[in-house]
């Protein structure tokens, strides 16, 4: 054995030395040794939302229990720590997604709430009669409607990306919609309905050489591997905290300074403002421009820990959990007659969503409920999808790092058992 080799199997056996195995990540989640129907409970529909590691709902009950004084108002004690956590959870998102300054990040109450305040905000500011936005046939409604009804305001138009039967975009029709009045393209990151990884840096690259910003829906991407948004070069990039194993009613809004500059505040109210008469209101600096009102703070703070759990398994580590657990699971759910996977790309996170012959979903879905299967059924919120394969809807397993092969096990027999129990 050279010197490099031998180097580089003692840093993995150390690296391994390190790492949780899954037992004792699986522990760090509480809700994960609970029962339903007296089944344990077998959680696949991460893609809705994901569990919380103790440490989140420990920081959460520390911020209620400890230092609850509205942020960036008080001068007394409790004020200022909330503050000063709120404002360290700013920064560890801005390190997480390797923004470049932390001015660019705005907390929102979710992917919706960012994408809403952006449509509207993009749509006062730069879009006219007649202007196109480019979205694609995989976007979770999310990211159709508030264009939608920006577009409609502005009397402007949406056009869409094809996909093919493998559920991917089709790139050469993408690079047909572009057109003097295309003015942003806004697409995911990773469709929640089918898994597909989008081909995003392509996409931005793309719509840069003609000087047209793009916003990325980070909702799927952020928690299945690394974001880095300068990397990547997008103008935006939206996700939402409960995704990510962080609480609920928080999420990110990034945008490169130029933009968050230029784009006009979508809501007025307290901590937003600089001065305010009857006759002028001025408006705060980057970012509290965006954060009107009392910010959803515990929300923050609980999303920040959420973050430094991720870093502490380490981004590279889930990836390779969860790439092993969606090989595993296709292997064992396509061997299944009877069973047709939606969503076959070859680049996907570890997600499955598939339909079997001549039983809805939702009957799936109840059956597998009751062995203490949890996975989601219907249109995913995706409903041009489904249109788009013909039918009306999908059951979906949607797998993180703390999932198991032994729990794909019991999702393979209980999907025979929902088979013979309909034959
Ligand atoms: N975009 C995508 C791709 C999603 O999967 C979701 C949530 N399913 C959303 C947007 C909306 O996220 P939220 O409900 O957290 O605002």
């Amino acid at each position: 054995m050279n010197y490099h080799v031998a180097q580089a199997a003692w840093l993995n056996a150390i690296n391994n030395f390190l790492l949780k195995n899954i037992s004792e990540i699986r522990a760090d989640f509480p809700i994960l040794n609970k029962k339903v129907y007296n089944k344990p409970l077998i959680y696949l529909d991460n893609g809705a939302t994901t569990q919380k590691p103790q440490c989140v709902i420990d920081k959460i009950n520390e911020v209620f229990s400890s230092y609850n004084g509205n942020i960036h108002r008080g001068v007394h004690a409790i004020s200022d720590k909330a503050s000063e956590e709120y404002e360290t959870a700013r920064e560890k998102v801005r390190s997480f997604i390797n923004a470049g300054k932390r001015e660019e990040i705005v907390f929102t109450s979710g992917t919706t709430g960012s994408i809403n305040a952006l449509a509207f905000s993009f749509g006062e500011r730069y879009i006219r009669k007649g202007d196109e936005i480019i979205i694609s046939n995989l976007e979770h409604h999310a990211n159709i409607v508030p264009w939608q009804m920006m577009c409609e305001r502005k009397k402007a138009k949406l056009r869409i990306i094809p996909i093919n039967d493998n559920g991917e975009i089709l790139f050469d029709e993408y690079l047909k919609l572009f057109s003097p009045k295309t003015k942003l393209v806004a697409v995911s990151q990773v469709s929640n309905a089918l898994g597909t990884i989008l081909p995003v840096k392509k996409i931005i690259s793309v719509a840069h050489t003609l000087n047209i910003p793009v916003m990325i829906d980070g909702a799927q991407g952020v928690q299945h591997g690394i974001t880095d948004v300068k990397a990547m070069d997008c103008d935006f990039y939206v996700f939402s905290g409960h995704k990510i194993y962080g609480p609920t009613g928080i999420g990110v809004l990034y945008g490169k300074e130029k933009w968050l500059t230029e784009l006009p505040p979508y809501q007025g109210g307290g901590d937003m403002v600089e001065t305010v008469t009857f006759e002028k209101t001025t408006y705060n600096e980057l970012p509290f421009k965006f954060e009107a009102g009392t910010m959803n703070f515990p929300g923050a703070i609980g999303l920040g820990t959420a973050l430094d759990y991720v870093l502490s398994l380490g981004r590279e580590d889930i990836e390779m959990r969860e790439r092993e657990l969606l090989e595993y699971a296709t292997n064992r759910l396509s061997g299944i007659d009877k069973l047709k996977i939606y969503g076959v790309s070859d680049k996907k996170i570890s997600t499955i969503s598939f339909l079997l012959k001549d039983i809805h979903q939702y009957d799936t879905g109840m059956i597998l409920d009751k062995l203490g299967i949890a996975v989601r059924t219907g249109t995913h919120c995706a409903q041009p999808v489904m249109d788009r394969f013909g039918i009306d809807g999908t059951v979906r397993a949607s797998m993180c790092f703390y999932n198991t092969k032994e729990e794909i096990d019991v999702l393979g027999t209980g999907i025979e058992k929902v088979i013979s129990m309909f034959s």
